[in-house]
């Protein structure tokens, strides 16, 4: 076998799955068709639960000086600031990132392509998926080169993160079901100043669309998205001076452009695949969901199907779980991509519609709507956690389980552990409880009982075990959290629970390892 992984496509998706894999002793092959890294920004919005995965990878702190941290959104509507929904407050307890990082897509591909090096593995450019043909226990794929001749290599397992136009995906027979949104969008890199909150999200609402203004690194600025003018529609050749008057409009008339560095348009299609696997081919990213960019949530969504599958994929091919585990790839992040689409496509539909009523009732009535419901934490708090990624959860899994007694408020299992900040010895400091969960292993917290001293046997290597002592700092942090005492969680590698119970019995976690993961528990 020439290769265990075969990753299709280093964008965000592809480098995030290969860096995953090799931390897990995989070995992968990651090729792309173009010559080199993109250099276009395009994404913009890095999520805190991407931010997460990054300070696991080593490469948070690094992202966090490039980019810019957006503490706020400002919602403007004819000519006056309706709304502010203030991202960092809301976010304090439930994520060490409680704001939304603007780094762009070619800095985070930049970030993750270190990281890959770092480990060894170079990407493939100048190299080509062009035939797939799956056979019972590998995958023989056809590379054009960068000479242009054709290579056949063989794959234990292929992995199309090739974009909205994945070859996987077609060499598969899997449809790409959806359709392209009617309006077209413009995006624009500027120098600007004008009523903008500075270091915020600003969002002019007219009646007839949006802009949304992103601020980035360097003064003054701005990254400018929103839809083509009607009147504009159908204009070759078009400048970002042609989409001027309309962004000056709602803006207001204060706004002066010192320069452009890039304009572009683009159409945007709703689209998912009809399944993310065909036998040994999986799609992640954009590859298997596209949508309207209302809510920086596709390339963060592209990271997290990585995430999701890196871990299993690993168990796998390193012998340790049965093919079986893959299964669930699909069973989680097909619903995670269906209700994505589903509110991505409302959000756009409200701020887009061309409807006389639809652009009174966003700029008079939407406005005020969200102005009133920000004044109420759960609120605050529930739009950050749809926002960050933070809030989507795998409790319809077939991998995950609740015991009985676990009250209904605590965090249940398929749901992204909380994070805490524990004691983990009686007199020892706070300690950050993501920054001891070692994401290349299963863990195990347990709250008020004592840890069995054999671990669980079979699990060796597998698993680490933290136990939280009593204690009134301990005590208060969990029940903001809601954790009932006693309790434990087992927590997958990707920091979602998998068996959540009370009284910690290890023949329970046996059970729940053999029966749902499928693990191979070798004698200790
Ligand atoms: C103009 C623009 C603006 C955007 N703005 C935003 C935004 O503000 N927020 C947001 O979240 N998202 C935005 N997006 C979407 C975002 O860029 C994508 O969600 C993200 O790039 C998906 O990453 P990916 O790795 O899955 O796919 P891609 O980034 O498309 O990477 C796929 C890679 O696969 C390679 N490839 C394709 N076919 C093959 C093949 N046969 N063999 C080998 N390699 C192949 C390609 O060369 C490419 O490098 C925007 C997109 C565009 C075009």
């Amino acid at each position: 076998m020439d290769t265990d992984v075969l990753v299709v496509g280093a964008g965000p998706t592809g480098l995030m799955l290969a860096n995953q894999l090799g931390r897990r002793g995989v070995r992968t092959l990651i090729i792309d068709r173009h010559a080199g890294p993109s250099v276009q920004t395009r994404a913009l919005g890095v999520q805190a639960r991407t931010l997460e995965i990054y300070s696991k990878l080593g490469i948070v702190q690094r992202a966090l000086e490039l980019g810019k941290r957006a503490s706020g959104a400002n919602i403007w509507s004819l000519g006056r600031r309706a709304a502010r929904i203030p991202l960092g407050a809301i976010g304090l307890d439930i994520s060490p990132y409680p704001f939304l990082l603007i780094l762009g897509q070619d800095d985070n591909e930049r970030l993750l392509g270190e990281a890959l090096r770092a480990q060894g593995t170079a990407v493939s450019w100048n190299t080509e998926l062009v035939g797939l043909a799956q056979e019972p226990d590998h995958v023989r794929a056809a590379l054009k080169q960068p000479d242009g001749a054709l290579r056949e290599i063989t794959a234990a397992w292929v992995a199309g993160c090739d974009g909205a136009h994945s070859a996987v995906r077609d060499l598969s027979g899997i449809a790409f079901q959806g359709a392209p949104y009617e309006h077209v969008f413009f995006v624009a890199d500027t120098q600007a100043t004008g009523t903008m909150v500075p270091d915020e999200l600003n969002v002019y609402l007219w009646r007839e669309g949006f802009h949304l203004f992103f601020p980035m690194r360097g003064t003054d600025h701005w990254r400018i998205v929103g839809i083509v003018p009607p009147e504009l529609r159908g204009q070759k050749d078009l400048s970002f001076d042609d989409v001027v008057p309309s962004v000056r409009a709602e803006a207001g008339s204060g706004l002066s452009f010192q320069k452009c560095t890039w304009f572009s348009t683009y159409r945007i299609h709703h689209r998912r695949a009809e399944r993310f696997r065909d036998r040994r081919c999986f799609l992640l990213g954009d590859a298997a969901h596209i949508h309207s960019p209302v809510g920086a949530q596709g390339m963060n969504t592209g990271l997290q199907d990585a995430y999701n599958l890196a871990w299993k994929l690993a168990l796998v091919v390193t012998g340790r779980a049965g093919a079986a585990l893959l299964d669930c790839y699909e069973d989680e992040r097909i619903p995670v991509a269906t209700r994505l689409l589903s509110t991505t496509d409302r959000a756009f539909s409200l701020v887009v519609s061309d409807n006389w009523l639809a652009g009174l009732f966003r700029t008079r009535i939407l406005v005020k709507i969200a102005a009133f419901a920000m004044g109420f934490d759960r609120v605050q708090k529930l739009a950050f956690r749809t926002i960050s990624q933070t809030g989507i959860h795998y409790r319809g899994s077939p991998l995950s389980k609740t015991l009985p007694g676990v009250p209904d408020a605590a965090p249940r299992a398929g749901d992204r552990f909380p994070w805490l900040r524990l004691k983990f010895q009686p007199d020892g400091p706070v300690e950050d409880l993501f920054a001891k969960l070692d994401d290349t292993r299963f863990n195990l917290v347990v709250f008020g009982q004592p840890v069995p001293s054999g671990g669980v046997p079979g699990l060796g290597e597998l698993l680490r075990i933290h136990a939280v002592p009593g204690d009134s700092a301990n005590d208060r942090e969990l029940a903001r959290a809601r954790i009932p005492r006693p309790s434990f969680y087992l927590l997958r590698p990707d920091g979602h629970v998998g068996l959540a119970g009370t009284h910690l019995e290890i023949g329970e976690v046996v059970l729940y390892l053999t029966g749902r993961l499928h693990l191979d528990m070798k004698p200790a």
